[in-house]
């Protein structure tokens, strides 16, 4: 389910021109093209599409992150199952 929905999204903003901000070559004018479609990244504090919710902001490894708290919940068992033991 979640191979299918990256392989859908994917190549939707692939499509699209991708999220980067800057042009590639001069006149290129597709780069970026995704930058408006994003349902969740960078609308921190907009409402999330599918149930309204305010969209967070996060940050894993020191990068930016972007969730919907009712769609996305943490499922703690599988998050500390993941967690290396030190
Ligand atoms: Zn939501």
């Amino acid at each position: 389910m979640l191979y299918d929905s990256i392989k859908i999204v994917l190549s939707r903003a692939t499509n699209a021109g991708g999220y980067m901000d800057h042009p590639l070559f001069a006149g290129d004018v597709k780069t970026g093209g995704y930058n408006q479609l994003f349902n969740v990244y960078d609308r921190a504090g907009e409402p999330c599409t599918r149930c309204g919710t305010a969209i967070e902001k996060g940050e894993i490894a020191a990068r930016k992150s972007f969730y919907c708290p009712n769609c996305q919940k943490v499922n703690t068992a599988s998050r500390s199952a993941a967690v290396p033991a030190e």
